[in-house]
């Protein structure tokens, strides 16, 4: 039914709204972090991505990590299936960042098609939007850096989405150095 669907997707886009209403992005004009979900879950439907649980997660997925959130409250307002898509996306914060690095890359080859979907969407953003403006405080290496970790674990998500998989080719085909 459209119109629940509508209602589902902006109940979706308020839930995230409000858990990110005091965080920025780490941009020089430090632009509201809503932005950023709101940008992956467009990424999505610009490839063909109409799954309402996939862009359900798509707009969530950086609310566990990133605010109090909790994986229960998102169950119990949006159901199983987003739950468990923003649960394969989320980090564990009580590892040390380059542990986390490591296991995003160990286990994006074994995630749900839709969290690489939605995982691919969320590289993709953060790419553009590094080559776009280099976050406040990062080197030419730190930028690089990410570049080649982000490459690592979209690599790992490969045969998942023809669309998402050649705007990213697009980007790594530029190479480090231009970014
Ligand atoms: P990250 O390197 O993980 O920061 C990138 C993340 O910030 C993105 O994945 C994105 O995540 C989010 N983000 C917010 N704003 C932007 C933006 N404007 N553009 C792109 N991404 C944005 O940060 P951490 O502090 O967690 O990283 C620590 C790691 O960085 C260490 O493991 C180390 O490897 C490396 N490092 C390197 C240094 C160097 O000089 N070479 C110095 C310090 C650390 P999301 O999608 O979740 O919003
Ligand atoms: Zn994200």
């Amino acid at each position: 039914n459209a119109s629940f669907d509508i209602a589902k997707l902006i109940d979706t886009i308020d839930f995230a709204a409000k858990k990110h209403s005091y965080q920025k992005r780490k941009d020089i004009a430090r632009t509201p972090y809503i932005n950023h979900p709101i940008g992956v879950a467009k990424n999505l439907t610009d490839a063909g991505v109409y799954d309402l649980a996939t862009i359900q997660a798509a707009i969530l997925h950086d609310t566990v990590e990133d605010t109090e959130t909790t994986f229960e409250e998102i169950e119990q307002q949006f159901g199983q299936k987003v739950r468990n898509i923003v649960a394969e996306c989320t980090d564990d914060k009580t590892l040390e960042k380059a542990e986390i690095k490591r296991l995003q890359i160990e286990h994006t080859p074994h995630l749900s098609k839709q969290a690489k979907e939605v995982k691919l969407a969320d590289k993709l953003y953060n790419l553009r939007d590094i080559k776009r403006e280099a976050p406040i405080g990062w080197s030419k290496e730190r930028v690089q850096e990410y570049v080649i970790w982000a490459k690592k674990v979209t690599d790992g998500a490969r045969g998942t989405n023809q669309m998402l998989e050649e705007q990213l080719n697009e980007i790594y085909s530029k190479g480090v150095f231009e970014f």
